[in-house]
This record gives C-alpha cells, sequence and structure tokens, in this order.
C-alpha cells in the first residue's frame, strides 16, 4: 500500500522538521502581531524598510487608478503596459547595462532565464549553496549540472576545465549569488569572473540579498568591486530591499531579447500587476537619492550596533550583509531557540532543512533600517542566552 500523507507529515514532526503556516495580523514597520502579542520582526527581507513605505503605496494606488489590478493577459499578448516599460527602463539605467526584463517573482526569473540560457547539450555549474530557485531552474533547463563547494572557486576552476574538454560545442552558465540568502556571506567574485572569463563561460549572478544593501546607491556587490561590466546576467529581485514583488534580469540587449522569446515563465504567464510595476519604479528610483543612500546608511549603522554586541562563536566575525546565521546545528535546539526569542518578544524563526542542510539548522536574523537601536541591543542580549 503506498504510503500517506499522514504518515510522511508524523515522519517530518518526529524529525522536527514539520512546517506550519503562521498568520501574522497586523505589520506596523518592524512591529507584527502574531499569536495575541505584538513582537520586533528580526526574519523580514524588507531591509529598507520599503514595503510599508506610504510614498511607495500611493505609487501603487495611483497605477490600480490608472490601469486597474491584473494585467489581463501575458507581457506578449497585451499586457505589457506603460508601467512595465518604465520599470524596466528604469532598471537598466540603474544597473548600467543595455536592457532589462522583469518577471512575477524572484523565482520565476530564476526558473525562466536558466532554461532560456541552457539545454541539454550545454552546462551549468552552481554554487552548492545557490537558493532553490537556481537549483529548480538549472534541473529543469536539462543541461549538464555540476556542483562546486561553497565558494570554492579551484573546484569551479576544475568544473570549467571538465566542460571544456568534455563539451567543446557548449554555453557554459555559471551560476551564483553575490550574498548568500541563508548565510548573508559573500562570493569572492573577482576570482568567480576571471575564472569564467578564462573559459569563455557565462556568469548568472544573483543579487537577491545585495540590492539596496551593498554599492553605490545600493546597485549590489558587483558594482561595489567594479566588476558590474562582467558580469553576464545579473538576476535579482523587487521583493527584497526593494520591498514590492517581481524579479529581473539586467544585461545586453540579445540576452534580454532571447529571455522575451524564450523564458517559460516569462512568455506563459500573466504579467506582473502594473502596481507591482509601479511601485518597484518609485523604489527604485528612491534608492538612486540621497534620501535612499541615507537609508542604507542607517541600515549599516544598525549593523554596527548589532556586530558590537554578538556573542563570539555562535555568529560571523565580520557582518557582510542584514543577514545573521546564528548556527546551532540541531533541529530541536534551533526550533528551542526561536521559542526564547518569542517568549522575550522577538520574532526569529528557526531555519531548518531542506532550506539549509540536515544538521545546519539555524536562527537567521535579519536586520532592516527601520530597527531602532534599542531593539537591536535588546536582541542582542537575548542572543548571549544561547552562547
Ligand atoms: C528570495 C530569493 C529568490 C526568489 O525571489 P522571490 O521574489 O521571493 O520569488 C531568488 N533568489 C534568491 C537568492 C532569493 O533569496
Amino acid at each position: 500500500m503506498a504510503r500517506t500523507f499522514e504518515t510522511e507529515l508524523d515522519e517530518l514532526k518526529q524529525q522536527s522538521l514539520l512546517r506550519k503556516l503562521r498568520e501574522i495580523h497586523s505589520t506596523m514597520g518592524t512591529a507584527i502581531t502574531y499569536g495575541g502579542r505584538i513582537l520586533v520582526n528580526f526574519s523580514s527581507n524588507d531591509y529598507l524598510g520599503l514595503a510599508g513605505e506610504p510614498f511607495l503605496r500611493e505609487a501603487a494606488k495611483k497605477a490600480i487608478d490608472d490601469y486597474g489590478l491584473g494585467a489581463g493577459a501575458s507581457r506578449l499578448v497585451c499586457g505589457t503596459l506603460a508601467p512595465h516599460v518604465e520599470l524596466e527602463e528604469k532598471l537598466a539605467l540603474f544597473k548600467g547595462t543595455e536592457a532589462a526584463l522583469s518577471f512575477s517573482s524572484g523565482y520565476a526569473t530564476a526558473v525562466g532565464t536558466l532554461g532560456a540560457l541552457a539545454g541539454k547539450d550545454d552546462v551549468i555549474i552552481l554554487d552548492k549553496l545557490a537558493h532553490a530557485s537556481l537549483i529548480d531552474g538549472a534541473r529543469l533547463s536539462g543541461a549538464n549540472l555540476r556542483v562546486f563547494p561553497h565558494n570554492d572557486v579551484t573546484k569551479l576552476e576544475s568544473h570549467l576545465e571538465w566542460a571544456r574538454q568534455t563539451h567543446p560545442e557548449a554555453r557554459v552558465v555559471v551560476v551564483t549569488e553575490s550574498i548568500f540568502s541563508m548565510d548573508g556571506d559573500r562570493a569572492p567574485l573577482a576570482e568567480i569572473v576571471a575564472a569564467k572569463d578564462r573559459h569563455g563561460a557565462l556568469l548568472l549572478l544573483d543579487e537577491a540579498h545585495a540590492v539596496g544593501v551593498v554599492g553605490a546607491n545600493g546597485r549590489g556587490l558587483a558594482e561595489l568591486l567594479g566588476l558590474a561590466g562582467r558580469v553576464d546576467i545579473q538576476m535579482g529581485t523587487l521583493s527584497k530591499a526593494i520591498g514590492v514583488s517581481g524579479g529581473y534580469i539586467c544585461g545586453r540587449r540579445p540576452l534580454i531579447d532571447w529571455l522575451i522569446n524564450r523564458a517559460r515563465s516569462f512568455v506563459y504567464s500573466t504579467a506582473m500587476p502594473p502596481a507591482m510595476a509601479a511601485a518597484a519604479l518609485a523604489s527604485i528610483e528612491f534608492l538612486s537619492s540621497p534620501e535612499g543612500e541615507a537609508r542604507r546608511r542607517k541600515l549599516w549603522e544598525n549593523l554596527k550596533v548589532l556586530a558590537e554586541g554578538l556573542p563570539p562563536g555562535l555568529t560571523p566575525e565580520k557582518l557582510r550583509s542584514a543577514i545573521v546565521p546564528v548556527m546551532l546545528g540541531d533541529e530541536e535546539r534551533a526550533l528551542a531557540a526561536s521559542r526564547m526569542f518569542f517568549d522575550r518578544g522577538f520574532f526569529v524563526p528557526a531555519i531548518r532543512y531542506p532550506t539549509v542542510a540536515r544538521g545546519a539548522a539555524r536562527l537567521r536574523l535579519t536586520l532592516s533600517a527601520a530597527h531602532e537601536p534599542e531593539e537591536i541591543q535588546a536582541v542582542t542580549e537575548a542572543l548571549w542566552k544561547l552562547a
């Protein structure tokens, strides 16, 4: 007899791996109402506190009045409205590329783009800790896959060498993130760019957690390191620091034209609601303004407050992003730690398999420019209870 969902769910529960939805009753900046309590939220990817920003709400409301709610069709049919075009022009300008294309989510961006870039005769080489959307896109493409240990450029080089020898005609695509979503560390980008250039490969860099956080005007890690012009496929999301929803690719015009023709998540899906495109456009304009730069500086000041108070051992020596992993290993221990934070008035969820490897459970604390220094000091005190 086939196993039932009940027994499978029971097994997850036994292993402290069962996951459930939590209903958040209201959000007021960094405060959320959950389980009848008001908690300070240290789990959102809204790093600049833009998701609730009044001027973004206004931009969305105005677009609803002008264009309605649903786009009505896919982009290639009649779903390309003025906000989509303006958003893509702004994204290309912001990233300094010839062109840009938006998708309805970051997940759809990764899956559609990798599927369009590579097929069964090609090679995709991924960092071991690449986001699930990148892994799914790589698998769905049907390309030959190779994985290198996290940030291990020597191993990447040997995969590139292997690809050239065994698949001389293949398109070879290296895939990594600039700031890693669950570890908050950075890719050794200069070395990766040099390696892929030496082997004539393309690089897809997912800047989901870097945009808005690092680089001039929050343009990302490639910009910060002066490497943006050498990253072939610049990916990002509109759903993290940008505070809205959606994803994008920036790059050369022929790349974007190819995606318009071949990225299935773009071609066969209704366009992003025009109000989301209008809000994302307003957010990117804000990032490039002096106020946006000040907001980003506030985030880094908050990170400094946290770094100064952190207990040694559990957390990274140096904070390289707005993501602070607190490594606990055991799944049950991570859940207990999360409950301890809840009891003290903080929302810090446990991150477990399959989001991270088995036995690599952790708390994932994220900071926002909207946190108050007192809130950060208080959460730091709770962290010492775990040390
Ligand atoms: C969140 C995330 C995505 C997916 O973006 P969504 O807009 O949430 O679908 C893709 N890549 C990385 C690295 C992410 O962290």
